[in-house]
């Protein structure tokens, strides 16, 4: 769906703004105007990935013209044919690009601002080109007249923001300028909360590769020899929460998992074959009392459960990507198999036990 082309300044100029600043969304825009239509820009295939029988909740309830929406393709296409075509005729296929965004912050909001939850795709068509001007030009001032618009670009700048905070990092990634803002910030929240977790990812030289055809129809994947995360480009239509942990499923290979091998990465440690044992039992019947949560389109909680009991290396990889994401909802489940009311083998409860304590000495090791 996505591809990438060098970006050319002309756009930018031929919107005709003042001198503009080569924001990566304004990358974006470049390039969606050498190969798109603006039509094609505002559709964005994905699955529903919460509101399954037994999930965590992962996504808050967005809001386009007072109806919930779960994404930018339940924005009504009455609502994105009306701003394409708009925008087409008076501004532009570039525009069609920066339009996308600005639905993205409409309905992407945690509810710090007060979007108009009326008319919001004639505010967009209305007002876009102030907007681009303001957003592209970094400067407040230049919206002059309405509070909504205001926050729309406010909102816009803090998303590059988010952007700038992971570029400033320094990690080896490529494509991030491919990523919506919403799950580049989520990234960011993990990072800023556990700065070692920087660190370790640069001494171990694990890379990111976002928006990756290699991972395509995947979600994501690890690759050893080049020591290289890449989730797909339908990844990032997940929301925040599934895509954190796709990309903390991956780092669990790149990291914990190695950490439980020797150095020739064929033979288990001591450590790892304590986990190993526990997986052993914990595999037993499709991984019943295994844990799993919500991944998407790459699979519902008991999919998840299956697929840790096939191959040892995916539930190093998802029992890390758990112990980092909800290592709350993890100690939930296995004190529930505690319960002395609960009817669970006592082995079970033992591996569980064991696994714990491994999980719980190699998480600080990576995180700090
Ligand atoms: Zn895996």
């Amino acid at each position: 769906m996505r591809t990438q082309r060098s970006s050319s300044p002309e756009v930018a100029a031929s919107q005709g703004s003042a001198p503009v600043r080569q924001l990566p969304g304004l990358i974006g825009l470049q390039q969606a105007a050498g190969n798109r239509a603006v039509s094609g820009l505002l559709v964005r295939t994905r699955q529903a990935d919460a509101g399954r029988p037994g999930d965590v909740p992962v996504q808050r309830v967005l809001s386009w013209c007072g109806k919930p929406v779960a994404a930018y393709e339940d924005v009504p296409e009455e609502d994105r044919n009306q701003i394409t075509t708009a925008l087409e005729r008076d501004c532009g296929k570039a525009f069609g690009e920066f339009a996308r965004m600005v639905i993205g912050a409409m309905i992407d909001d945690p509810g710090r601002y007060n979007v108009p939850d009326k008319g919001a795709a004639g505010i967009i068509v209305k007002n876009i080109k102030e907007m681009l001007h303001a957003y592209s030009m970094q400067d407040l001032s230049k919206i002059s007249s309405n509070n909504n618009l205001l926050r729309i670009v406010e909102r816009l700048l803090e998303n590059e923001k988010h952007r700038g905070d992971l570029e400033s990092k320094n990690l080896k990634t490529s494509r991030a300028g491919l990523v919506s803002a919403r799950n580049i910030r989520k990234f960011n929240e993990l990072l800023n909360k556990n700065p070692k977790f920087v660190d370790y990812l640069k001494k171990a030289g694990i890379k990111i590769s976002f928006s990756s055809s290699d991972a395509r129809n995947l979600g994501s994947l690890y690759v050893h020899d080049s020591k290289t995360v890449h989730l797909s480009p339908e990844a990032d239509e997940a929301s925040p929460g599934v895509f954190l942990r796709l990309l903390l499923h991956e780092m669990g290979h790149a990291s914990f998992e190695r950490m439980l091998m020797n150095t020739d990465l064929r033979i288990l440690n001591e450590d790892g074959r304590v986990f190993h044992d526990a997986w052993t039992v914990l595999r037993r019947n499709d991984g019943r009392y295994m844990f799993g949560l919500d991944l998407g389109y790459v699979g519902t909680p008991d999919a998840r459960k299956v697929y840790q009991a096939q191959r040892f290396e995916e539930f190093c990889a998802e029992s890390f990507m758990y112990r980092v994401t909800e290592s709350d909802l993890l100690k939930r489940h296995v004190n529930e198999l505690n319960e002395p009311s609960k009817d669970v083998p006592q082995d079970i409860r033992d591996a569980w036990s064991k696994a714990i304590v491994i999980l719980d000495k190699y998480a600080p090791l990576i995180l700090g």
